[in-house]
């Protein structure tokens, strides 16, 4: 073939028709077929990584989701069952194939009620584990602070982006925990009485991420994006989880319970009502009391609680989880070659104190932290190969050392 006639094997472009004619064995490709066909592989291989996200998500079974969290989150229980089913039907609604039946299935966003240190963001946490997706844990109380609402909310993307490595295909998958959500409630029940302009300020900000929106979120100072100055994030495959204490909301509940009891007989509900345990019959008309608006209560649809801790719940948080605390420092003196005991005497009484001074599960760390810090400042050089905690050596270490503190801290 004369030089001149040579052409493009694609498109049929003539060699001078072209800026550049590639050769190959026996037929050419022009520069515009070679970008095209970049092209082509470009949107192949994108489709290709969102496919291996989704077979990534390890979905699992809501009863497969609950064995998991009881090897790490203690009693629970039904929480446990309820986010389970709530994670597993957000995950399948990522899952689902595009279909024309207008079947939209909406998303499960989560809000726990439960007092500090009973596990809320635990449970976020060993969600995000196993499914092997981003979490960011954001405090709702620092949106409040800062007033720039709109700013504040980006915030929560960039924690996840980074959280994600500033994949955003991985992060638009992910879980936010948003805590203290009970902090950014409106302080009256009635608008018109007080305007309490932060609080609902940030459910209003937080209302649109929660829906599902594309937010230009700052990747502030992420290396690997060092001239972009924005990334674009939908919201709308992020699963919510939001926790808050709700504190004094069970007299808004009982009284919810004694007018419903006035009406229907008030012995028999009186008598099944667990006294003690009150935030188990919450409904979302007592986040609307508190002072959370209807939209937001609206966009977190699946409400749960969280047990307060009893002795026997903390004894148990001492030892069993897979990562429990006692464990950590098995290990830890492992290290040291030094074999690490404790008696069921000194558990008994470390469990005691986080109950008197009202330490919950958070507590217990601490209080082992104060009882084993000697032993692990001195044992690493001695001759010591075991190291026996018995009733009374924590007794005197906690003598010792930070009885006070501690006792501020509560
Ligand atoms: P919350 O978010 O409700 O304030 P956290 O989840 O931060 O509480 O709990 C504080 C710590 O207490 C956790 O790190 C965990 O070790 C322990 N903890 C609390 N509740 C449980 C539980 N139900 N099972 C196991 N550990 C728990």
């Amino acid at each position: 073939m004369a030089k001149e006639e040579l052409e493009c094997s694609f498109c049929g472009r003539k060699k001078a028709e072209t800026n550049l004619l590639i050769a190959g064995l026996d037929s050419h490709i022009c520069d515009r077929c070679i970008e095209q066909a970049h092209g082509i592989v470009l949107e192949e291989s994108k489709q290709d990584s969102t496919e291996e996200l989704t077979s990534e998500l390890k979905l699992r079974k809501p009863k497969a989701i609950k064995d998991f969290l009881d090897e790490y989150v203690i009693g629970q229980d039904q929480t446990k069952k309820v986010m389970s089913v709530a994670v597993y039907n957000h995950y399948k609604r990522l899952l689902q194939p595009k279909s024309n039946d207008d079947i939209e299935i909406q998303k499960s966003n989560i809000i726990m009620a439960g007092q500090t240190g009973t596990g809320k963001t635990l449970v976020a946490k060993t969600i995000a584990k196993m499914l092997n997706v981003p979490l960011a844990i954001v405090d709702a109380t620092v949106l409040t602070e800062a007033g720039y609402v709109g700013e504040d909310v980006e915030t929560i993307l960039t924690k996840l982006l980074a959280a994600a490595d500033y994949n955003v295909e991985k992060a638009e998958h992910g879980i936010v925990f948003i805590d203290e959500i009970d902090k950014i409630a409106r302080k009256s029940d009635n608008p018109s009485i007080t305007r309490d302009v932060s609080g609902e300020g940030v459910q209003q900000a937080l209302l649109k991420l929660l829906e599902g929106t594309t937010v230009n979120v700052p990747p502030k100072g992420g290396r690997k994006h060092p001239d972009q100055k924005f990334i674009e994030v939908n919201t709308e495959n992020i699963l919510f989880i939001a926790g808050g204490a709700f504190d004094g909301i069970e007299k808004n509940i009982s009284k919810r319970l004694n007018m419903q009891a006035v009406g229907y007989g008030a012995s028999k509900l009186g008598e099944s009502v667990d006294k003690e345990n009150i935030l188990q019959y919450i409904i979302p008309k007592d986040l609307k009391d508190y002072g959370l608006i209807p939209e937001i209560i609206g966009r977190l649809p699946v409400l749960t609680y969280m047990d307060p801790l009893d002795k026997e719940t903390l004894r148990l948080i001492l030892t069993e989880p897979k990562n429990a605390i006692i464990k950590q420092y098995q290990k830890l003196f492992e290290m040291d070659n030094i074999d690490f005991k404790i008696t069921d005497g000194a558990l008994d009484f470390i469990v005691g104190k986080a109950l008197e001074y009202k330490l919950g599960a958070r507590g217990l760390r601490s209080l082992c932290e104060a009882i084993l810090t000697d032993a692990m400042f001195d044992m690493p050089e001695g001759e010591e190969t075991e190291l026996k905690v018995t009733k009374s050596y924590a007794e005197k270490a906690l003598e010792r050392t930070s009885l006070r503190k501690l006792k501020a801290v509560s």
